[in-house]
């Protein structure tokens, strides 16, 4: 028995179930429930929220958010032959748990969530970077989440926090750091998973703000960081070209070096283009 919650240890539930990991499913399971159960507290006090879990798999990080006391879990799982392990944790935790079988790319959660929500996971690896994108650009602001506390491969994490002039920086820091606070909480070893992956990985965590650190139309930023990240070698001047006659002055209200490449540039100037751009465009 496992000291977190006096269920079976994983390695027993993944035998008895036959979870051999699938790769196509992105599975690496995290076999050490001290460990999930530390990953669940950088999520932070669950006891007054719903926590969304995707890719529960075995259960591991689910165990560890039920003991550490999340309100309700939805975990969205799409493989059906992890659901008999989780239905003994929904057993052990009675109604605190719901599992939904599918893919989470295509289930609408928020019919089964009540706020405040946070999201917690391991994510799929192939999933992993789709689902952010979907969870920061929602149609209004604030979203439905307070938080998320997200597994990435570590290269990945480091993009989400990268500040300007490191090679990681580019859409997904300035998308992420737009409108939350994001930082790096753990790092782990391939060893902490089973199987290993080739790389390392990273727990990244997101506090939703308010409101925009400052503003900007979403569409038009994400237009002005596409275009400018999309040649990133290529100075400004020329990279934006296409997206205004008079991109050399617009760059100068917002006092942009128009030799400036992409990766110089920090968030609030990336704003001011976008707002200099839309009021060049609202007066044409
Ligand atoms: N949370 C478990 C853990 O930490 O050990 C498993 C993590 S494993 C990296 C990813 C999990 O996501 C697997 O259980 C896999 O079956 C599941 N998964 C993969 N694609 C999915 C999708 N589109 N929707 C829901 N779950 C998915």
């Amino acid at each position: 028995m496992s000291t977190i919650d006096n269920l079976p240890p994983l390695r027993e539930v993944i035998a008895r179930h036959d979870l051999r990991a699938k790769k196509q499913l992105g599975q690496n399971f995290l076999l050490d429930l001290n460990l999930t159960a530390k990953i669940a507290r950088q999520a932070g006090d669950m006891s007054q929220c719903d926590v969304l879990e995707i890719g529960p798999g075995p259960g591991g990080l689910t165990r560890g958010l039920l003991a550490e006391g999340a309100r309700h879990v939805l975990a969205i799982e799409k493989d059906a032959r992890a659901l008999p392990a989780l239905a003994e944790i929904a057993d052990r935790y009675p109604g605190r748990l719901t599992v939904i079988h599918g893919d989470a790319l295509e289930i609408d959660p928020l019919a089964h969530l009540t706020p405040p929500i946070r999201i917690a996971a391991n994510l799929p690896y192939n999933v992993g970077t789709e689902l952010l994108i979907r969870w920061l650009t929602p149609p209004d602001w604030p979203p439905f989440w307070q938080s998320l506390t997200l597994m990435f491969q570590k290269e990945v994490a480091e993009r989400i926090v990268a500040a300007p002039g490191s090679k990681a920086y580019g859409r997904l820091a300035l998308l992420a750091q737009w409108r939350s606070d994001a930082r790096i909480v753990m790092t782990l070893p391939p060893e902490a998973f089973v199987p290993a992956p080739k790389v390392h990985s990273a727990v990244v965590h997101l506090t939703a703000l308010p409101a925009p650190r400052y503003p900007a139309d979403p569409a038009i930023l994400s237009r002005v960081t596409a275009a400018a990240f999309n040649q990133r070698r290529k100075m400004l001047r020329a990279s934006l070209r296409g997206l205004h006659p008079q991109i050399e002055s617009l760059l100068d209200q917002a006092q942009i070096p128009p030799t400036a490449r992409a990766e110089e540039i920090d968030l609030e100037r990336f704003c001011a283009l976008a707002r200099a751009l839309q009021a060049a465009r609202d007066a044409q």
